[in-house]
């Protein structure tokens, strides 16, 4: 008999919520490498059309790739990727292990991993300082034939296993969107803050997660039992008889709590003494329009068009663009959605899976700056989202303003994509609505003349903290200065709502602040037009705001925007809530209360 394993707490970043019971899948760095493995006989032609199979996918991946650098940054940027491409094609290198497979009857990956390396290591030893610098081409090239080999990605997890709780160090967006939702259960990952774009898609995913658990993968095995608790931030491997009694008890108490939200649906998000507030949903696919109704939405405040391309690795042409954004549009009519173009860069990957090196990206050649940059590819956007919003429901929306110049570029272009629309005779709503991201503190102080630019503003604040506070927001080590309690950011937020309204422009806000229920009374009372959530945390959001007075909110606020030291301003929101709805505190607050205790520890 086996020992029984002792129970481990971890403490982590509570970044998607509810509880799951479960076994590890974990995705390590290992799975990415190579074992060996002996081929049938009568398989073994197969193998090598396998191989032959991935060179050719490889092919096509690094000649898209090339002619997208070609297209951003030159011919002779584009040439890099022309030795790329010698060294996939090198006839010796192919035929090597071709014949290898067939004399040794060794998987592909395995024999053409050890051919590389060889080849690697002979031009390491090289004195010729060209050839030594072909080595990291080389490593570049193997990695992607034995991803394709592998089917790394698209495969990670799947339904066959059973149900499982992704364990991981790091999880790309495009890894994390590539997973079968059918076989998630929830996520338990090293990397990551409670605005990194895997906590954000496990929320649009709906599955629980904790992320921030710094080492936690290495100590965990495929097949172990854990509990993911994303309202607490904690992680439970191996749990014993008496915590998973206790937890089976959380979960039922979390899930009556959500049942109760059910009727909730058609109501208005309303103050007791009346205030109304738009209650809208962030979209990141457009298959998700659903969940969003289902969670009582009326309207879409942030559709991510960019997880379609993630979701692809490459650009959906206008017509594809077309049919998901008239579905989404068509689903929420009379409600609108909000479209915002490509937001790529940052942590999202640009161009076919090759990261850009840059030193820092969320400060590089991210988002807009890449629309305005391919002009084609942002035409093709345009013109889809026109064509749209044939029945008045789409308005467009700029990400990571940071100038007036780059909004007048970006509505130069619509006017461009709506001549082609009229030169083809095709319909779209000639007073579509064009919006910016208020992400970027410049984009604050100049407010008032982008409001002669745009008819309105939703504010970012994923971004907006970032960039105001200096803090990354994928960065676990920081996580503790990454808050929505600054009295920076608030009073950022109460100056882009006053110019805004003053200019009588229509404010919401859709970053990830906006579910936080201890500033949510901060958002209503300053006045804000609409509050977007993922879709799973708009009933809580709006039982809490149909909870709350107006009035009491706004007194809130000025109270708020005296202090001067963010956990004073947390305290005083705690004290408030406390007060008003201890009922709804007790089950909502801590998912929002363990971000200042240290981290990916047992505890
Ligand atoms: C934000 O920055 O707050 C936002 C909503 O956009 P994203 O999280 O996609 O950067
Ligand atoms: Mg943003």
């Amino acid at each position: 008999m086996t020992a029984r394993k002792k129970e481990r707490v971890f403490r982590g970043i509570a970044a998607s919520p509810g509880i799951v019971i479960g076994q590890a899948v974990v995705l390590s760095r290992e799975k990415l490498e190579i074992t060996q493995k002996s081929i049938p006989p009568d398989r073994v032609e197969e193998e090598v059309s396998r191989f032959l199979d991935a060179i050719n996918a490889t092919r096509k991946e690094l000649e898209e790739i090339r002619k997208r650098v070609l297209y951003r940054l030159g011919e002779e940027d584009a040439r890099l990727f022309d030795a790329h491409l010698m060294i996939l094609d090198d006839r010796v290198i192919i035929d090597d292990t071709i014949r290898k497979i067939r004399e040794e009857r060794l998987n592909a990956e395995y024999v053409y991993f050890r051919i590389m390396r060889d080849f690697h290591d002979s031009l390491m030893r090289s004195d010729d300082e060209y050839l030594r610098e072909r080595g990291l081409d080389i490593l570049d090239v193997k990695r992607r034939v034995i991803r394709k080999l592998q089917g790394a990605e698209s495969c990670l997890v799947s339904p066959e296993q059973g149900m499982r709780i992704v364990v991981a160090h790091q999880l790309t967006p495009s890894q994390t969107i590539m997973l079968d939702r059918n076989a998630v259960l929830g996520f338990a990952i090293d990397f990551g803050g409670k605005t990194s774009h895997v906590a954000i898609l496990a929320r649009g995913l709906g599955k629980p997660a904790v992320v921030g658990l710094k080492d936690f993968a290495d100590q965990v095995e495929d097949g172990d039992r854990l509990i993911v608790d994303g309202n607490r931030g904690l992680v439970i491997l191996h749990p014993g008889k008496a915590t998973l009694l206790r937890y089976r008890d959380l979960q039922e108490k979390y899930q009556r709590f959500l049942q109760a939200l059910i009727p909730l649906k058609d109501l208005p998000a309303q103050t007791l003494d009346g205030h109304k507030v738009e209650l809208g949903a962030n979209i990141e696919l457009p298959q998700e329009v659903e969940s969003a109704i289902r969670h009582g939405a009326r309207g879409i405040g942030l559709f991510r068009t960019e997880y379609m391309y993630l979701a692809r690795r490459d650009f959906p042409d206008e017509e594809e663009q077309y049919q998901e954004y008239k579905r989404v549009a068509e689903r929420v009519y009379p409600h609108s959605v909000i479209i915002r173009t490509f937001d790529l860069g940052g942590d999202r990957l640009v161009i076919g899976d090759m990261k850009l090196d840059e030193e820092n990206p969320f400060l590089g050649w991210r988002s807009i700056r890449i629309s305005l940059d391919m002009p084609d590819i942002f035409l093709a956007q345009l013109k889809a989202i026109l064509r749209a919003s044939e029945r008045g429901n789409v308005r467009v929306m700029f990400p990571m303003i940071s100038s007036v110049e780059e909004v007048r570029k970006a509505k130069e272009l619509l006017h461009q994509a709506m001549e082609d629309l009229d030169k083809r005779g095709l319909p779209y709503d000639r007073n579509i609505e064009v919006g910016v991201m208020v992400e970027v503190p410049a984009a604050v102080m100049i407010l008032e003349h982008l409001a002669a630019e745009v008819q309105f503003f939703s504010i970012g604040t994923n971004d907006l903290i970032q960039y105001t506070l200096a803090v990354d927001r994928g960065n676990e080590r920081i996580a503790h200065l990454y808050t929505n309690y600054h009295p920076a950011v608030l009073k950022l937020i109460k100056r882009i709502v006053e110019i805004g309204h003053k200019a009588n422009r229509w404010v919401g806000l859709c970053g990830e602040m906006a579910a936080d229920p201890l500033i949510i009374p901060f958002l209503v009372g300053i006045g804000l037009d609409e509050l977007s959530v993922t879709p799973v945390l708009l009933p809580e959001v709006k039982k809490l705001i149909r909870s709350l007075r107006f009035n009491s909110m706004k007194r809130i606020v000025d109270e708020i925007l005296e202090e001067d030291v963010a956990q004073d301003i947390e305290a005083r929101l705690q004290a408030y809530l406390q007060k008003e709805v201890p009922d709804i505190l007790e089950v909502l607050l801590p998912q929002f209360q363990n971000d200042k205790n240290e981290r990916g520890h047992s505890v």
